[in-house]
């Protein structure tokens, strides 16, 4: 049998994609004709350890020779070293798990689990413009980009919105039908935003004074992307909820969301499920990113390989700042380069040059490559780009 053409059978919410991958080895990818790709983007900031690592397809296959799913219903155990490990991990005080499949569901659960913690009259959730925080109904209503709302209206009711990085904004949204406000630590797909420690010490006091949750939505920053094990811990702030997804499977899809013990007390038998959540072959996989991470110590390993990185990006003429953390960094482009072309040029050159990279917006490329990303890797990545702003191909 022939395989169909992608535009043939898979709807177009995405556009037509201009390379097929078929295999990956660490920071490499492979297409469907064999050429080679340096992966500066991990899959959207998910393969952190890189593609095709031997312990975690270790882990994956003996699992699936084991036992691969019977539900919630019963006990498994793969998942709860898991939670053991993230409650240490996010040093918050004591907590609890719950498992999901991906980063939206996971904000889903965080949604519920606060407005069944908060009680009816308290469940308004204020997020951030530019913010991110998935696809679904709910988790889209939460998302702070109104252009995204717009196919979809009537959203779920009860999620507003305030300035990034404006407490004062935040502030003046409150009423005492919110109860809980949801913030990356960094911005991921509004555009890499960063906030500081005044912003996220704000939302805190906030949150304290008014009895409101903090959650803090590290799906994409979780997991020592950004050169600590979670983002808030940039901070000095605590959350009350920690939601996360994207690199705790490194490619096998989960989700997770981790509460303070009192707020994890308010579900109850039968408030929230999951068929998938927390399966046996998913958190394998998750158990074993974990232990390889603990084994690295992957935040100290991110400062230094995101230095690498930035050093290198910094030498180059057409790009006028960098911003991010860890390994989650994004360049604007100056002026002169974007004269000439947009980010999605210069990310479609890097493409046809066997670099994989992300235009964020209009002006600015991401990179989220893997934590085992090698300087010799990052030399071609930045020559390759160097040439581009050059000579624009
Ligand atoms: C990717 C992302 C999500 C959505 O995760 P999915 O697994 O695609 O549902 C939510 N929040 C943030 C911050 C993200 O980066």
């Amino acid at each position: 049998m022939s395989l169909s053409s992608f535009d043939d059978v898979i709807m177009s919410n995405y556009a037509t994609p201009p390379v097929t991958f078929v295999r990956g080895s660490g920071s490499e990818l492979f297409d469907d004709t064999g050429k080679r790709y340096i992966d500066m983007l991990g899959g959207l900031a998910v393969t952190s350890l890189g593609h095709s690592h031997p312990r975690i397809a270790d882990a994956i296959a003996q699992q699936s020779r084991t036992l691969l799913h019977v539900s919630n219903l019963f006990g498994t155990e793969p998942h709860l070293e898991v939670a053991e490990r993230l409650n240490r991990l996010i040093d918050s005080g004591p907590g609890k798990v719950l498992f999901q499949n991906s980063g939206a569901e996971a904000n889903e659960g965080a949604i519920k689990l606060a407005r069944k913690f908060n009680g009816r009259g308290r469940h308004v959730v204020v997020s951030a413009f530019r913010s991110f925080h998935g696809r679904t109904m709910a988790t889209l209503a939460a998302t702070g980009q109104p252009e995204k709302h717009e196919p979809f209206q009537p959203l779920p009711e009860g999620f507003r919105h305030a300035q990034w990085g404006d407490v004062e904004a935040f502030d003046a949204a409150l009423d005492e039908t919110v109860g809980a406000i949801l913030v990356e630590p960094l911005q991921g797909e509004g555009g890499v935003n960063e906030a500081d420690s005044a912003f996220f010490g704000g939302l805190r006091a906030m949150c304290d004074e008014r009895g409101m949750l903090l959650i803090f939505d590290e799906v994409q920053t979780g997991l020592a992307r950004t050169g600590e094990w979670f983002g808030f811990q940039h901070y000095g702030i605590q959350p009350d909820i920690v939601t996360m997804a994207k690199a705790l499977g490194n490619g096998v899809p989960i989700g997770a969301v981790w509460a303070r013990d009192d707020v994890a007390a308010a579900f109850k038998p039968g408030d929230h499920g999951s068929t998938f959540g927390g399966q046996p072959l998913a958190a394998s996989a998750a158990r074993e990113v974990l232990r390889v991470m603990e084994e690295m110590d992957a935040p100290a390993v991110v400062r230094e390989r995101g230095e690498a990185l930035r050093r290198r990006l910094d030498a180059l003429d057409g790009i006028e700042s960098i911003r991010g953390l860890g390994l989650l960094l994004a360049a604007t482009l100056t002026a002169e380069v974007l004269e000439q072309r947009s980010a999605a040029d210069v990310n479609a050159a890097l493409l046809e040059n066997g670099v994989v990279a992300n235009a964020v917006n209009p002006t600015s490329l991401r990179f989220a490559p893997a934590f085992t990303i090698s300087d010799a890797e990052l030399d071609e990545v930045v020559g390759i780009l160097a040439r581009i702003l050059e000579n624009g191909s």
